[in-house]
């Protein structure tokens, strides 16, 4: 089984934390972790109810990676490697094989992976709802780059801070229609309804609309119809 990333280099049997077997590249220090041994340290995981110190890979320094940004192809199937970005403050990338769902960590990734406690949810990383999160949470990133942009950091912070007062206030309906100038749209039973002509009783048609203005049927009262607050 040649190194994904080397392309070259013989993996090598090795453990990684554990209870976790790896096959791992001598050259580039990455490690191939199976599905099999994924999901059989995942399974040790859950029963021990605990997470164990990772022992043989400490040396490398936690706070680097070398991310290999490459396309690469599965060493156990030579499939193309799906790529998911991690997120939650990590800005690396995770390589999985979408055939045989076995993992591959450049170095340094797994030891960060675990100080951040998801080491134990790597096959979540490339799931629907993680990724999804992620594009929301760079949605929201970007929006906020652009108020602040825009408005300048003390006109914002006055922006947040109307906002979280608008949120709890009880009329805050009212206020939204003051501010957009719009008349307020909501719970009718609030106003006084006004009365309406009452539908000629010798028409035809009950539930027509085509007729409603002659004859009154399915005529409603509309929002600029309820000019008074109820007391
Ligand atoms: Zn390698
Ligand atoms: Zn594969």
């Amino acid at each position: 089984m040649h190194c994904p990333c080397c392309q070259t280099s013989t993996l090598t049997r090795a453990r990684l934390d554990e209870h976790l077997a790896v096959h791992a590249c001598q050259t580039c220090e990455g490690q191939w972790v199976s599905s099999y041994d994924y999901w059989h340290w995942l399974e040790w995981q859950t029963d021990s109810g605990k997470v164990k110190s990772c022992q043989s890979m400490e040396r490398h320094d936690p706070t680097k990676t070398s991310d290999n940004r490459r396309a690469s192809f599965c060493p156990e199937c030579n499939h193309l490697m799906r790529r998911a970005k991690v997120g939650h403050g990590l800005t690396f990338y995770l390589d999985r094989c979408s055939h045989c769902g076995g993992n591959w960590f450049d170095k340094g990734e797994w030891q960060i992976l675990k100080a951040h406690n998801i080491h134990d949810k790597v096959h979540l990383v490339f799931s629907e709802p993680w990724q999804s999160q992620l594009r929301q949470a760079e949605f929201n990133r970007v929006l906020e780059e652009t108020y602040r942009s825009a408005l300048g950091d003390e006109d914002y912070a006055q922006a947040l801070s109307i906002r979280a007062w608008l949120e709890q206030h009880p009329h805050r309906d009212y206020i939204l229609s003051v501010l957009n100038q719009v008349p307020p749209i909501e719970d009718e039973s609030r106003y006084i309804p006004v009365q309406h002509a009452q539908p000629q009783n010798d028409c035809p048609k009950e539930d027509g609309h085509d007729h409603a203005i002659a004859c009154g049927h399915g005529v409603h009262p509309k929002p600029y119809d309820y000019p008074q607050p109820a007391k």
